[in-house]
This record gives structure tokens, sequence and C-alpha cells, in this order.
């Protein structure tokens, strides 16, 4: 049975960059685990090609609870289910944060 050193649960995008970082030690023997299926869907890798993403087969389906000051609509959570987390579900959109406002 092989052992590793490290356990990362999750291949988002977090969880790869530490795994990543981690293996960079050739001596550390990390195991990577991931829920969701690998990131073979054209979508994925072509930016703004599909607003379907959330919602699909890859993404985990969330829903908040009832919110009582908005009409008490459960509001749509959308968190990738697939290798990259979800930023493989984003549309590869990114809004970065404004400096001078922190
Ligand atoms: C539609 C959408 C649009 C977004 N747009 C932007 C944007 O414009 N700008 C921005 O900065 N951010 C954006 N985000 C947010 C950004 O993608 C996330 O904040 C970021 O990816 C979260 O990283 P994470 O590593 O914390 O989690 P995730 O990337 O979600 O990774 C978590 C991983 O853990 C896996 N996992 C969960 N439970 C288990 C388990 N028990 N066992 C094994 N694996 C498990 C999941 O399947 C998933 O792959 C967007 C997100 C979405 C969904």
């Amino acid at each position: 049975m092989t052992q590793y050193d490290y356990i990362v649960i999750g291949a988002g995008s977090a969880g790869c960059v530490v795994a990543n970082r981690m293996t960079q030690d050739s001596e550390r023997t990390v195991l990577l685990l991931e829920a969701g299926n690998p990131d073979t869907k054209p979508e994925i890798q072509i930016p703004l090609s599909s607003p379907n993403l959330p919602g699909s087969e890859l993404d985990w389906g969330y829903f908040s609870e009832p919110e009582p000051y908005l009409n008490n609509r459960k509001i749509f959570c959308p968190r990738g289910k697939v290798l990259g987390g979800s930023s493989s579900i984003n549309s590869m959109i990114y809004y970065p944060g404004q400096s001078s406002r922190l």
C-alpha cells in the first residue's frame, strides 16, 4: 500500500496550488483527492464559452436557506465539483480587487 506524507482534500483553486508547491520538494509525497471528475469538458478551457457550467453536473448545486430579507428566496450558490474546483466553472472571468479600497 502506498503511503503519503500529506493528503490534500479538494483539487480546486487552493488545493491544486498547495499540492503543486508541496511536490516541488521531491522528498515529499502528496495525495491530492478530488470528489469531481477530470476537467475534460471543452467549455472549461474556453473563456466565456458557457454560462451554463454553474448548475451543470460540474456543480455541487448548493442553495442557501430561505433568506427572510429576500422574500424567503433560496439563493443559488455555485461551487465547482471538478478538477480545478470553482475556478473551472467561472468561465475564466476575473474581477480584480481594487487596491485603493483595501
Ligand atoms: C460562477 C463563479 C464565478 C466566479 N467568478 C469569480 C471572479 O470573477 N473572481 C474571483 O476572484 N473569483 C470568482 N469566483 C470564486 C472563485 O472561483 C472561488 O473563490 C475559488 O475558486 C475558491 O477556491 P477554493 O480552493 O477555496 O475552492 P474550490 O475551487 O471550489 O475547490 C474546492 C474543491 O474541493 C472539492 N471537494 C469538496 N469537498 C470534497 C470532498 N469531501 N472530497 C474531495 N474533494 C472535495 C470540490 O469538488 C472542489 O474541486 C467565482 C466562482 C464561481 C462558482
